[in-house]
């Protein structure tokens, strides 16, 4: 059975388990444990950046 780390504590816990059952955090059960809002926040990061070079181009 494949295992995932808990995002918060970091014990393994199995993938089928709905939750860790060392500190009770329901953590989402998708295998690769990536969460997408982390990949959002980046994407914004990269936005607000390219638009602050633009404008100070323009100027
Ligand atoms: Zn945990």
């Amino acid at each position: 059975m494949a295992h995932i780390n808990c995002p918060k504590c970091g014990k393994e816990v199995g993938i089928k388990e709905e939750g860790c059952p060392k500190c009770n955090d329901p953590f989402m059960s998708n295998s690769c444990g990536a969460s997408n809002t982390t990949i959002i926040i980046v994407i914004a990061i990269v936005v607000i950046i390219g638009l602050i070079a633009l404008t100070c181009a323009g100027l």
